[in-house]
């Protein structure tokens, strides 16, 4: 495998590295390589069962390959592996599955990926290995007693999955909402939520919100402009009502505050309350998995990304499909084909000036 350098290697097969390696084939660049260390599309298989995109179908496809018509007006977690592995049969690109990159170096040619099958050498490197890998728990969560049951919104399938009883819903975004209204059909389910989100109706006049949000220019908005900067700072919408209805009905009890601390089966909360707990369901959210990342300058002191808009400041190493990496939508399905337009751009313009 190391013999042949190849023009570039992506790595990570999910919409943000399969919609790079489609521009670049666009942009003739030719020898491209996509590997990954699982199937195409499994990020989705390893989300909760009842997990439906709040996508519409026609914003949930990549460039040249529209999501096909279904029965529900979003697709769910199934639909959306299998279009992807429909799209990376498509590719006139290789794509190799099961091909974890163990560490990624700086090379005399450009940089080597270290696999099972032995080195993978590239002139170019596109690092689409998803933004939202490695779960992000308290600290807190290590000092609960281990009678306490815990999981991460990552490893939640369904409900079975924690025991009877109380369960306490920590977080504040999507996946807690949605995953608080699930539970509250089998379990006693209380939200823990660090402020009082934002509710956005799933449609307004009959059509998706989705479709407001991109009309008013949210989701296109710049990375760091002022509406980006307003959604950091206010945690993303709560898409639907329906935690909020069942809240109102007192089905769902409701807290606010952050877990600083924990001790037996009692958690700490900021204000100074504490919570028994009996079982824990962390929606604390996600930060990219960068340890195998071994490049001098292409990560921080706490190991994140450093780069301008995806282009890393170390030449020819790239990003692909994090938070606001060129505008709000960068790390959602529909912002893949702008970013990676203009990624692919860059890649031609760098392999360029490397043969002039
Ligand atoms: C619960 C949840 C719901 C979401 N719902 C929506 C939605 O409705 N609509 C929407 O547009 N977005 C949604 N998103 C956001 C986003 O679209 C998804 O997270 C999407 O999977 C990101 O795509 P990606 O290609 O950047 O990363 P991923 O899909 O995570 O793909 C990265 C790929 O890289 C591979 N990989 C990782 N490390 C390595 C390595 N070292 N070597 C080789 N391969 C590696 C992985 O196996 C994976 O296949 C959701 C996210 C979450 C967490």
């Amino acid at each position: 495998m190391a013999d042949r350098v190849h023009d570039v290697l992506v790595v990570g097969a999910g919409q943000a590295g399969l919609g790079t390696a489609w521009w670049l084939a666009r942009k003739g660049v030719r020898d491209v390589v996509v590997v990954d260390a699982a199937e195409v599309g499994g990020s989705w298989l390893r989300r909760w069962e009842s997990l439906q995109l709040f996508t519409p179908r026609r914003f949930s496809g990549l460039p040249g390959v529209p999501f096909p018509d279904g029965a529900t007006p979003t697709p769910d977690r199934v639909e959306m592996a299998d279009y992807l592995h429909g799209y990376a049969r498509r590719l006139d690109v290789p794509v190799r599955s099961w091909t974890p990159v163990t560490r990624v170096t700086t090379h005399p040619v450009g940089f080597c990926a270290e696999t099972r099958e032995g080195p993978v050498l590239a002139r170019q490197v596109v690092l689409a290995t998803g933004p939202f890998t490695r779960p992000r728990v308290p600290a807190a969560a290590q000092e609960l007693d281990p009678a306490v049951a815990q999981l991460h919104s990552a490893d939640y399938c369904r409900p079975a999955d924690l025991p009877a009883g109380p369960v306490l819903v920590v977080g504040g975004g999507n996946s807690a909402a949605q995953l608080a209204v699930e539970l509250s059909a089998t379990h006693e389910v209380t939200v823990l939520s660090p402020r009082e989100p934002r509710f956005l109706p799933e449609r307004v006049l009959g059509v998706s919100v989705y479709w407001w949000l991109l009309l008013s220019g949210v989701l296109n908005a710049g990375g760091d402009s002022w509406v980006a900067r307003g959604i950091r700072r206010r945690g993303d919408a709560i898409i639907g009502r329906e935690l909020r209805r069942l809240r109102g009905d007192g089905v769902i009890g409701w807290r606010t505050g952050r877990v600083v601390g924990a001790d037996g089966d009692r958690v700490h909360l900021d204000d100074g309350r504490t919570e028994q707990v009996s079982a824990v369901l962390w929606c604390t959210g996600f930060l990219p998995e960068t340890g195998w990342i071994d490049v001098p300058g292409a990560l921080d002191a706490d190991g994140q990304p450093v780069h301008d808009r995806g282009a890393s400041p170390v030449a020819g190493l790239h990003w692909m499909g994090l938070p606001w990496q060129t505008r709000v939508n960068s790390s959602i399905i529909d912002g893949v084909d702008r970013d990676a337009r203009r990624t692919a751009r860059r890649i031609r313009r760098q392999a360029r000036s490397e043969t002039v």
